[in-house]
């Protein structure tokens, strides 16, 4: 059968390679690391870095369709495949993504509501910031993810030592808003700028990073899920995007919504989908890509996803060991992940584990009993 490769060997890669394999395509992966997640299930692993000419060609050689599942891919390196094969999303889409000032522009453009922000380069920008943004988040406008690359900051000395703290590179200062709780989209647009979405996701962070995900979305009614879906789709037809776009959504103290982030690729919080939805996010990604149709996914089971980070592979006095799989594979409704990472190290995402219900109250249940078996704190 065709080749579908992707950019990028972590574990995003390595579920859409599940996906594509699934309907009978090989896949290809580009990855400096011998033994990455994707490259160990994949048939072809092109090992080398991502601005490797030599490597894009051997790609852009293999595949009918290129993906990327590294949000930090340089968009040239898009641009230079998709002049030689179809790649989604396009370099231009990705690009915005990866800028913050970018993004917040194009969110706005859209008509798309998100935080008051300013734009931080120089010097005379940090001295002109309105009081009003302050208390504030002070962002690096680049390649930060799970919190890092930003700090919260209360006043003008605080916001003047953080700059410097983030090595004086072009940041974002946001608002600090009066956060309800945090929801996420998963919408795929297709080239003839048709759309499909997963169902909105309720995400809790811990220490920066996604811990909990929950569908359906506790606290999101119909008007709420609309306007979110609205918001989503403004968004990804205002990049004029096709694949996979994860939107991240604020639900304000006031019942307002309003825009944070977006990744151009699957995102961690529709892993649920996998086991919950009857099309899943990595099988849209596979779908755009491949030209193949979109149908809305619909959601069979109510479900908790838990990311499973390095952390859980230590004991308390600090030695490695491995959690007990086995008692938690012994819960109905229990879908383990694991990425086959060789090395565990906190913080690092070693797999997930999505727990399904015919109900959110079973999911819920089912939730306490992993997390009390793997030593994490409950919902
Ligand atoms: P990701 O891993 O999702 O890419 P990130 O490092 O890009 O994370 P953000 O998503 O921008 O960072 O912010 C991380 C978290 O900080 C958010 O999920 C939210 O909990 C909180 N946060 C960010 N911006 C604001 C804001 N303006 N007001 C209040 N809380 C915020
Ligand atoms: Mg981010
Ligand atoms: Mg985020």
């Amino acid at each position: 059968g065709a080749t579908l490769g992707v950019l990028g060997g972590g574990q995003l890669g390595r579920m859409f390679a599940h996906a594509a394999q699934q309907l009978g395509y090989r896949t290809a992966v580009l990855d400096a690391d011998a033994s990455s997640p994707a490259g160990l299930v994949s048939h072809l692993h092109v090992q080398t870095g991502y601005l490797d000419a030599g490597g894009l060609a051997r790609m852009a050689d293999a595949c009918a369709a290129i993906t990327t599942e590294f949000e930090n891919v340089p968009a040239d390196a898009l641009r230079t495949l998709a002049a030689r094969v179809p790649t989604a999303p396009a370099g231009d889409a990705v690009a915005v993504c990866q800028d913050r000032a970018a993004e917040k522009a194009l969110i706005e453009r859209c008509g798309v509501p998100c935080a008051p922000h300013a734009l931080i380069e120089t010097e005379a920008q940090l001295a002109a910031v309105a009081d009003s943004l302050l208390p504030g988040i002070l962002k690096t406008a680049r390649m930060g993810y799970d919190g890092k690359g930003q700090v919260r900051v209360r006043d003008r000395a605080a916001l003047v030592a953080a700059w410097t703290e983030l090595g004086r590179v072009p940041c974002v200062l946001e608002q600090m808003l009066a956060l309800d709780f945090e929801i996420s989209l998963v919408i795929a647009r297709d080239a003839q700028g048709a759309s499909v979405a997963l169902p909105i996701q309720r995400n809790l962070h811990r220490d920066g990073i996604l811990a909990v995900t929950e569908v359906p979305a506790p606290g999101v009614d119909a008007a709420l899920a609309e306007r979110a879906h609205d918001a989503a789709r403004r968004i990804a037809d205002g990049l004029g995007y096709v694949g996979v776009l994860c939107v991240e959504l604020f639900v304000l103290k006031d019942g307002s919504l309003v825009a944070n982030e977006m990744a151009p690729r699957p995102h961690n919080s529709g892993h649920h989908s996998i086991d919950s939805c009857d099309v899943s996010q990595f099988d849209l990604q596979v779908r755009c890509m491949a030209g193949l149709p979109l149908v809305a996914p619909r959601l069979h089971s109510a479900a908790l996803m838990l990311n499973l980070l390095g952390d859980l592979w230590f004991d308390p006095a600090g030695r490695e060991r491995e959690p007990d799989w086995a008692a938690v594979l012994a819960l109905p409704g229990a879908h383990l992940h694991l990425y086959g990472k060789t090395e565990a190290r906190r913080g690092r995402k070693m797999g997930h584990l999505t727990l399904t219900a015919s109900s959110p109250e079973g999911a819920r249940l089912q939730v306490d009993r992993a997390a009390a078996i793997l030593g994490l704190p409950g919902l």
